[in-house]
């Protein structure tokens, strides 16, 4: 059976993952909380990513720069001129709506009729504003609308109490530029040489316009950013390029554990494309409302860089311990949302089935591994007997829930909608012979396993996965 976002978004509120932020003032334009399950799974995708980019990789450092930075940051790296969605807005309501998303959905309802076989990516604002006009376009409220302009996305504050005093700064709309405006600062501090690598987590922020798309678009969102620094006359760019494709393609399938079918590569188009970039592609994720992206990469140049040195009048070239040679070095850029990779492994991970919803995560993305009940609540010596197999798998370091509410069959129920993989179950034969009983989540079967077995069984199972690959 087909997911739909309304599935999803009714899980993650009756489990916990995901809120709608200040819901008790009727919410705040897509903005979302992340509940105690939430944060877990948010928490075990940035470590894998981590893991994988920056622990594991020598060629890799990271970082964790200000979300405030120097305005002329956003100056030089192009963001205040140019950081914009093509707005219009809605005559009768003063809604407003990206003008792109508009024309897509009117071409969407007239595909076939018109024959129109053109990428709303190629329009200039301009070509809208004629586009719009042309066919008659409207709100989806039906109303006139406005010729679209320029929207610029980054959000505005000001340091200083005294208003006279105040002085604008902008909340990051990326991560990146916080990794440009410390280049010199890492490699003047550690021994990285060229090509290496600069990640980061951290929090953006947009003021996105459309909304209705649950975490897939919010106004502050978390991005996981690397840029990776390479001399563009010893180093093919291309093969770089396609060797970074390849492993972000890897960590989505095999990592997360991503079904390949539903993954897809895009390229951009070259007006689509910023003007510094010479090529970007977007990693696409078949979500519940249409193919959308997941994660971009962009060969970006030396643009940022240079930006940087002419602003900041500092150099920032980078001198070749072999050959003494100074250069500027140019950057491929893979950048991807914490949150879409999160709402990616949810509409992945869930099924609907005859008579229960399964969240099917793989182990080790679960906000628990396991969750343990005393057979009956009570019964203090089975109660006893639980709580003690529940502290042998804390103190091992696995993540564990107890639960003795209701029946087991509710139990079993709400375990399977967090997404917990096992669950361990104490009866009257567990303080007899200390063997317990064990389901699996996925197949509903049930082993028995020795109280003294029970770590290194799920501390094998947990790593299965990864000594398949
Ligand atoms: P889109 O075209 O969907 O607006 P983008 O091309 O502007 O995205 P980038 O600037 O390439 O996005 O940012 C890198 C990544 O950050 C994106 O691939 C996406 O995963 C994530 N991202 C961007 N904007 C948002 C947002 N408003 N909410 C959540 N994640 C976002």
């Amino acid at each position: 059976m087909n997911t739909t976002i309304d599935d999803i978004v009714s899980l993650c509120k009756r489990r916990g993952f995901v809120y709608p932020t200040s819901e008790i003032y009727g919410g705040l334009t897509s903005s979302y909380d992340y509940g105690p399950l939430g944060v877990e799974l948010l928490n075990n995708i940035k470590q894998l990513w981590w893991k994988e980019f920056i622990t594991k990789r020598e060629d890799m450092v990271g970082l964790d720069s200000q979300i405030l930075l120097h305005p002329q940051t956003w100056v030089a790296s192009g963001h205040v001129t140019s950081f914009s969605d093509p707005m219009v807005e809605d005559k009768k309501t003063h809604k407003r709506y990206r003008a792109d998303h508009l024309i897509e959905s009117w071409l969407e309802a007239h595909r076939g009729q018109n024959a129109v076989d053109f990428k709303v990516e190629n329009l200039k604002v301009s070509d809208m504003a004629k586009f719009i006009a042309e066919n008659k376009i409207k709100s989806p409220q039906n109303n006139e609308i406005t010729e679209p302009k320029s929207f610029n996305l980054l959000f505005e504050t000001a340091v200083g109490v005294i208003s006279g005093d105040k002085s604008t700064v902008y909340l990051r709309g990326e991560t990146a530029q916080g990794i440009f405006s410390n280049f010199r600062n890492v490699v003047d501090s550690t021994r990285v040489k060229l090509p290496f690598g600069i990640g980061q987590i951290g929090k953006s922020f947009r003021n996105e316009i459309t909304s209705g798309q649950f975490v897939f678009r919010t106004l502050e969102f978390e991005q996981a950013e690397i840029e990776y620094f390479f001399n563009p006359d010893d180093t093919d760019w291309q093969k770089l390029f396609k060797s970074w494709q390849d492993t972000m393609w890897r960590f989505v399938v095999n990592i997360l554990g991503i079904d390949k079918s539903k993954l897809r590569w895009r390229k951009h188009t070259d007006s689509e494309r910023s003007h510094y970039s010479k090529d970007t592609y977007d990693l696409e994720f078949e979500y519940p409302f249409g193919w959308k992206e997941l994660w971009g990469i962009s060969y970006r140049t030396d643009y940022d860089l240079k930006q940087h040195q002419e602003f900041s009048k500092q150099k920032l070239e980078y001198r070749d311990p072999i050959t003494g040679k100074t250069f500027m070095p140019h950057v491929i850029e893979p950048a991807v949302g914490v949150n879409r990779l999160f709402l990616m492994i949810l509409v992945n991970s869930l099924r609907k089935e005859d008579k229960r919803l399964v969240l099917s995560l793989p182990p080790k993305l679960a906000p628990r591994t396991v969750a343990v009940f005393p057979l009956v609540a009570n019964k203090p010596e089975l109660v006893e007997k639980a709580r003690e197999v529940y502290r042998l798998l804390i103190n091992a370091d696995i993540k564990t829930a107890w639960d003795e509410r209701g029946n087991i069959g509710k139990r079993y129920m709400s375990a399977d909608e967090a997404g917990t993989p096992w669950c361990v179950t104490i009866d009257y034969d567990s303080i007899e012979n200390a063997s317990v009983t064990v389901r699996n989540r996925d197949t509903t079967k049930q082993v028995r396993i020795q109280q003294a077995d029970l770590v290194s069984y799920f501390r094998q199972n947990l790593h299965k996965e990864d000594d398949e690959k």
